[in-house]
Order: C-alpha cells, then structure tokens, then sequence
C-alpha cells in the first residue's frame, strides 16, 4: 500500500499484521515504543512485544493512526 522505506509508529496506532493471532484477529494496537514494540490484540487484548524490525516486515497495513501522528509528514526521524 505504501513505498514507505521506514515505518513511523505512533503510540495507539492500530496495525493489521499478515499473520492473524491465535485467537482469529488481525488487528493491534500500539502500546509501547522502543526497540521493542508493545502491540496489544484488538480483539482477545493479549499483549506482545515485538521487536521494530520484526513487525515492520509484519505490517500490511495501517487501520488507524494513533494521536501522535501528524497531519502531514514531518521531517524524518
Ligand atoms: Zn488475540
């Protein structure tokens, strides 16, 4: 969906992942940043955390962007 090289996370961002959680959803919200990305499971609300460079691979697409997003690009990180 996107030439992106480099994802921008935001907090309480929702990501669909390409492989769907034991419990049949698709869809995670972001809770922690880091090194680590703290996901949470939109529809059991388990909690992960997933290395950056693992779940940039993972994301197929973004359902909703988290507050800290802003309304148009910034300068990259
Ligand atoms: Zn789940």
């Amino acid at each position: 969906m996107s030439s992106q090289p480099v994802l921008t996370l935001y907090l309480d961002d929702v990501v669909r992942l390409r492989r769907h959680h034991p419990c049949g959803g698709f869809d995670w919200t972001i809770d922690r940043l880091g090194a680590d990305i703290g996901l949470r499971c939109s529809t059991c609300g388990r909690r992960v955390l997933v290395a950056r460079s693992a779940l940039e691979r993972r994301i197929v697409d973004f359902v909703r962007r988290g507050d800290g997003a802003p309304g148009t690009p910034g300068p990259a990180a």
